[in-house]
């Protein structure tokens, strides 16, 4: 069994910016993430311990809800992200319940709640989750339906099966569901078999797929160097381009919809806006 650490601190914000453009806030109740997994981008954000300690440990904002409490009396309405450097609902959210108590403060009062996750834990949360459905969606990332493979990419993950189930589970109450599938890294999970996979899985539970490529940070390509498949972690543009060509096809065989993290962007912008620039 492998050894953990968990830290408690008082934390003196609970929203805060998003780098993401289409999040107004983010909200990250844990520092760390469990999962573990080797490509991990937030290790090269959370700078609090070395990348090779990523997965031994976790810091709990135990003051959260308090500061949170406080924060949506005040601050404008708008679309946080939960989480955006961490797994929301990693294991210690089962005794911690920061991040259910947060989204349920949260759309309470009138903000909108974007949660993206690799744990059927979510699936807890219904009873909120179903309450707001018109403000709250839930995103899975799935980065291969293939067992082995994702085991090899993210060794503390619950399985791909389970995060399917977990999205059927939440469609079957009405709650709006994606799929995010990526890192899509090459030679590794692009092969026509992960690409099908992944559609059948957005099918099975009527979600849309939003997908994106690897992209190379400091800390995570050290990690994957472990890895057999590192010929070129990120590819170049050639074989992305090919690539977002095959999903396109096998998803439009499907009918699923299919964007990409700046098509998924855009849309956002004009449905919010109006317009495009
Ligand atoms: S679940 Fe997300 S935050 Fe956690 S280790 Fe994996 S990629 Fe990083």
């Amino acid at each position: 069994m492998r050894e953990i650490e968990v830290q408690e601190i008082e934390v003196k914000s609970a929203l805060g910016k998003s780098g993401l453009r289409e999040l107004d806030y983010s909200l990250n109740p844990y520092l760390g993430c469990l999962h573990s997994c080797i490509y991990c981008y937030a290790m090269d954000f959370t700078k609090i311990r070395p990348s090779a300690d990523w997965g031994k440990y976790v810091v709990v904002k135990v003051n959260i809800l308090d500061i949170l409490r406080s924060e949506v009396k005040r601050k404008r309405k708008g679309i946080v992200g939960v989480s955006t450097i961490t797994d929301p609902y990693q294991p210690v959210e089962g005794r911690f319940k920061l991040t259910r108590e947060s989204i349920a403060m949260l759309a309470d009062n009138g903000f909108s709640v974007t949660i993206q996750t690799k744990s059927p834990l979510v699936v807890r949360d219904t009873d909120i989750l179903e309450k707001h459905r018109n403000s709250i969606d839930v995103g899975f990332t799935i980065t291969t339906t293939d067992n082995r493979k994702a085991r090899m990419l993210e060794p503390e993950t619950p399985s791909p099966a389970s995060r399917v189930e977990a999205i059927r589970r939440l469609r079957e109450k009405g709650i709006e569901t994606w799929i995010f599938f990526g890192p899509i890294i090459r030679g590794f999970n692009d092969t026509t078999g992960d690409i099908r996979g992944m559609i059948e899985a957005a099918a099975e539970t009527g979600s849309r797929i939003i997908y994106d490529r690897y992209n190379l940070y400091p800390a995570s390509a050290e990690k994957m160097k472990s890895m057999a498949v590192t010929r070129s972690l990120q590819g170049d543009d050639r074989w992305w381009s090919s690539t977002v060509s095959e999903i396109r096809r096998i998803a439009d065989k499907s009918g699923i919809i299919c964007n990409s993290e700046e098509e998924e962007w855009q849309m956002n912008y004009r449905s919010r806006y109006g317009s495009f620039f």
